[in-house]
């Protein structure tokens, strides 16, 4: 069986490991027919168009895309294209497992750390509704919606149930924001009713930064809007070794979007230094995705193979393989 999927290399160090990535996944054996499908600060510049529709008609079609970070100008320029395509192809849950991987030296390392985050993908701050009431007075609207927060909760209550998971905590400010997260966690509540044999916890979000980081072993599944979501998920990868390690999934009703957490990196771009782990591990969830469980696992074990043997890790995570060493060294484990 062939699957067609959207490739989307992005810009900085995107390119070198999208295609490290692709490499690993085609050495699976799955034949997938990646559509690349180019998208960076230059397209986009001179389209005017943050999703241009070359983009968009590719994940119309494949309704499954492997994507590398896209640079984002800071306070002013184009609006972020990550939140535009998550917005667009309404990929309203941002799923990121975080999982020490073997061998791989982190301040943590002693501590069985094994959660996946469920962030809410939609609205929230990140719903672009800013205004300047006057000079220098600036209001940003937080958006939660009934919709939103039922149709999150029910997704991460439906995964810690078809996992085997034990423990769903959601994660919120309605001690302050008593309306907009107050509705959020009523939402939850309401949905944690329909699954009694899942424990159900809730944390004010500065609390959970605290529990996170001195006892990180006690959480599973972690429930929250979408900036929090943002904030609480960087937070959890650096507990297992930093951005380069973790991989995200952006999941709706008709499409997914894998992509790495990790941005473009413009301090080593083309340097041959990107680690792909990230966005080879959100291969594996891609893969699983697919139904394609084997070679996921397969995948997967030859990843966490060359961490444990420790000789061809790239510099950001203590070694001194190039990306290409990395990625052969995957592909190697991969073919047996
Ligand atoms: P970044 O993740 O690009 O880099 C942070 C640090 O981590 C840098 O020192 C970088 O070298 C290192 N790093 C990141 N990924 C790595 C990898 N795979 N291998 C080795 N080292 C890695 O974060 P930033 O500098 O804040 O952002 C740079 C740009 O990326 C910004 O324009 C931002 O908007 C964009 N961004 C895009 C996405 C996305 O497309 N999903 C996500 C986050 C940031």
């Amino acid at each position: 069986m062939a699957y067609p999927v959207t490739l989307i290399p992005g810009d900085g160090i995107g390119p070198e490991v999208a295609d490290a990535t692709a490499r690993a996944v085609d050495a699976t054996g799955v034949h997938i027919v990646w559509d690349r499908a180019e998208l960076n600060a230059d397209i986009i510049m001179k389209s005017g168009e943050v999703l241009p529709a070359h983009v968009l008609n590719s994940l119309e079609r494949t309704r499954v895309g492997l994507k590398g970070p896209v640079t984002t100008p800071i306070a002013g320029g184009f609006p972020s294209v990550n939140v535009a395509l998550r917005k667009k192809l309404d990929l309203f849950a941002n799923v990121r497992p975080v999982r020490g991987l073997p061998g791989l030296k982190t301040r943590f390392d002693d501590v069985h750390i094994d959660m996946v985050i469920f962030r809410e993908n939609t609205e929230d701050l990140y719903s672009g509704l800013e205004h300047e009431v006057v000079k220098d007075v600036v209001t940003s609207l937080k958006v939660i919606t009934r919709h939103a927060s039922l149709r999150i909760a029910h997704y991460a209550f439906r995964f810690t149930r078809e996992t085997g998971r034990k423990k769903v905590t959601a994660v919120h400010k309605a001690n302050i924001m008593k309306l907009s997260d107050g509705l959020f966690l009523r939402c939850c509540r309401e949905v944690a009713a329909q699954y009694p044999e899942i424990e159900y916890k809730e944390l004010i979000v500065d609390n959970a930064s605290m529990q996170l980081v001195i006892r990180p072993e006690t959480f599973d599944v972690l429930l929250l809007p979408n900036l929090y979501g943002d904030i609480v998920s960087d937070l959890a990868a650096g507990l297992v070794g930093g951005l380069g390690v973790v991989p995200g999934a952006n999941m709706g009703e008709n499409h997914a979007v894998f992509e790495a957490v990790h941005g473009s990196a413009p301090d080593i771009a083309g340097k041959g230094l990107a680690n792909p782990t990230a966005l080879m591990l959100s291969a594996v969830l891609m893969l699983i995705h697919l139904r394609e469980r084997p070679a996921a696992d397969r995948m997967l074990a030859a990843i966490e193979g060359v961490y444990r043997e420790k000789k061809y890790l790239t510099p950001d995570v203590g070694g001194n393989a190039s990306t290409t060493d990395f990625t052969n060294a995957v592909i190697a484990g991969i073919r047996g």
